[in-house]
C-alpha cells in the first residue's frame, strides 16, 4: 500500500498471518501491462487497478455495528466494545463517500453490518444512493428479523437486491447459534420480501460441522419452496469467530457431494468474473450456490472493498490496517484528495487474506477476544459480511 501518512490506522497483526513464512502462496495472475494504474471503463468513471489487475468494482458498506441477534460463528462473546455513536457516518458523508467511490469504478453497493435494518431511516439512506446512476446493483445483507416490517419500505426505496441469513430450518437450533428468538420472523420476513416484490433474494446459510451439516438438502428444498436460491458459506476464521476450528469447516467439496448423493449430478453454472460464490444446478433445475472462502478463496479475483461505520475503509475483510476516511470528510479534505488518496491506496492493493490464511499449518482462530476488544473495527460485525 502507498503510503497515505496518518490516514492508515494499525490493527493488531493477526495472530496466524505472522506464521506464514514459508508458506507458498499462489499470486494472482497480473492483467498483463495494466496493474497499477487507471483507465476509462463503460460509463464516466476511472477504473482503477490494483497490483493485480484487480479493478475497484464493489463496495460493502456496513451501516452500523449494532446487531438484534449473537449468532456463535460472528459474535460469540457476551460483552462487546462498539464504536462510539458520534463516530458514525451520517447519511450525507455515506452518500459523499459512495459518490467518490462511484467515480473511481465502483458499480456493485451492499449495504450490511452489524444488522442493517437497525440503522434508523435506512430507506431514505437507499434512496440517496439509488439516485446515483452509476450504481448498477444496489444490495443489502440482513438477518431478517426486521425484513417483515421494512421490506417494502426497502423495495420502494430502490433497494435491487436482497441476501438473507438464515442457518437452519429448525427453530430450536436457530436459538442456540443466534441466543435470540425470531426463526419465524425471519420467515415471515422472507416471504414479506418477496410479496414486496424481491425477485432475486439469496438466502446465506453458514455450514457448521455437527451444528446444522445435516441440513444442506432441507434448505435446497426450503428455497425452491419459497423462491429463494440458497448459498452455503464455509465457516470462516474471521473477526469474531473466536470458536473457529477448521475441524467445523465443511467444505465446498464434501457439500458438493453429500448434495449429488441426495439429488442426483450437479452441474456447475457458468462462472461470473468476480462472484464469491461458485454456482451450480441440480437434475431438477435448482440452482444454488458454495462460498468456499475457506478452501477454495477467491481472492485472485477478488474487486471489493469495505467500508466500516465509522469511516474507516479496508481493502481486504482481512486487512490489519485501514484508512480513516471520515477523517479526511470531516477535516474538509476536497473530494478529489480523498478520491486521489482511495485510488492511490487501491493501485497498491496487495492483499489476499483469505489465501493467505489457507497456507496456514496449524490455522486458528485470526483474533483473541483481547485482540477484539482491544479494537473493534477487527470484528466481522463491524466490518460487514
Ligand atoms: N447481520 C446481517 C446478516 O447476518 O445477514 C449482515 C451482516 S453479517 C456479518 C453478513 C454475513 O456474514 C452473514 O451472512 C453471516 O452469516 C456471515 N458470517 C458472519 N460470520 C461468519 C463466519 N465466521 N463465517 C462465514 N460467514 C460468516
Ligand atoms: Fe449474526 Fe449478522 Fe449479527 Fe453477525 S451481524 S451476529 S452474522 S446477524
Ligand atoms: Fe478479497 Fe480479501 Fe476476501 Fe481475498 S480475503 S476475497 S482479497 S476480501
Amino acid at each position: 500500500m502507498s503510503d497515505q501518512g496518518d490516514r492508515v490506522i494499525e490493527l493488531t497483526e493477526p495472530r496466524d498471518l505472522k506464521g506464514a513464512e514459508g508458506a507458498d502462496l499462489q499470486s494472482p495472475p497480473p492483467a498483463a501491462g495494466r496493474t497499477g494504474s487507471a483507465e476509462p471503463h463503460s460509463g464516466s468513471a476511472a477504473r482503477v487497478l490494483d497490483t493485480f489487475g484487480r479493478p475497484l468494482a464493489n463496495l460493502r458498506v456496513s451501516v452500523t455495528d449494532r446487531c438484534n441477534l449473537r449468532c456463535q460463528y460472528c459474535m460469540p462473546e457476551e460483552e462487546y466494545v462498539w464504536l462510539p455513536r458520534d463516530e458514525i457516518l451520517n447519511f450525507e458523508e455515506i452518500r459523499a463517500l459512495v459518490e467518490i467511490f462511484a467515480g473511481l469504478g465502483v458499480t456493485k453497493l451492499r449495504l450490511t453490518g452489524g444488522e442493517p435494518l437497525l440503522r434508523r431511516d435506512l430507506d431514505q439512506l437507499l434512496h440517496m444512493l439509488a439516485a446515483n446512476p452509476l450504481l448498477r446493483d444496489l444490495a443489502l445483507t440482513t438477518n431478517g428479523l426486521l425484513l417483515g416490517q421494512y421490506a417494502r419500505a426497502l423495495r420502494e426505496a430502490g433497494l435491487h437486491r436482497l441476501t438473507v441469513s438464515l442457518d437452519t430450518l429448525r427453530p430450536d437450533r436457530f436459538r442456540a447459534l443466534v441466543r435470540r428468538d425470531g426463526h419465524a420472523e425471519v420467515l415471515q420476513g422472507i416471504a414479506a420480501a418477496r410479496a414486496a416484490g424481491f425477485s432475486r433474494i439469496k438466502l446465506n446459510a453458514v455450514v457448521i460441522r455437527g451444528f446444522n451439516d445435516d441440513e444442506l438438502a432441507d434448505l435446497i428444498d426450503y428455497g425452491r419452496d419459497a423462491g429463494v436460491e440458497v448459498r452455503f458459506i464455509e465457516y470462516m476464521d474471521v473477526g469474531g469467530a473466536t470458536h473457529w476450528s477448521m475441524s467445523q469447516v465443511v467444505s465446498r467439496a464434501e457439500m458438493l457431494q453429500r448434495l449429488e448423493s441426495r439429488f442426483g449430478a450437479i452441474e456447475a453454472v457458468h462462472a461470473n468474473g468476480s462472484a464469491p460464490a461458485d454456482r451450480f444446478v441440480l437434475p431438477d433445475g435448482t440452482r444454488f450456490g458454495i462460498i468456499s472462502s475457506t478452501t477454495r478463496p477467491f481472492c485472485g479475483s477478488c474487486d471489493r472493498a469495505r467500508l466500516m461505520p465509522d469511516g474507516m475503509w479496508l481493502l481486504c475483510l482481512y486487512a490489519e490496517r485501514g484508512i480513516d476516511l471520515k477523517g479526511m470528510l470531516r477535516g474538509g479534505a476536497p473530494r478529489e484528495e480523498v478520491a486521489e488518496a482511495i485510488a492511490d491506496a487501491w493501485r497498491g492493493r496487495t492483499d489476499r487474506g483469505a489465501e493467505q490464511r489457507r497456507t496456514m499449518k496449524a490455522r486458528d482462530v485470526l483474533f483473541r477476544v483481547e485482540d477484539l476488544r482491544r479494537d473493534p473495527h477487527r470484528e466481522m460485525h463491524t466490518r460487514g459480511g
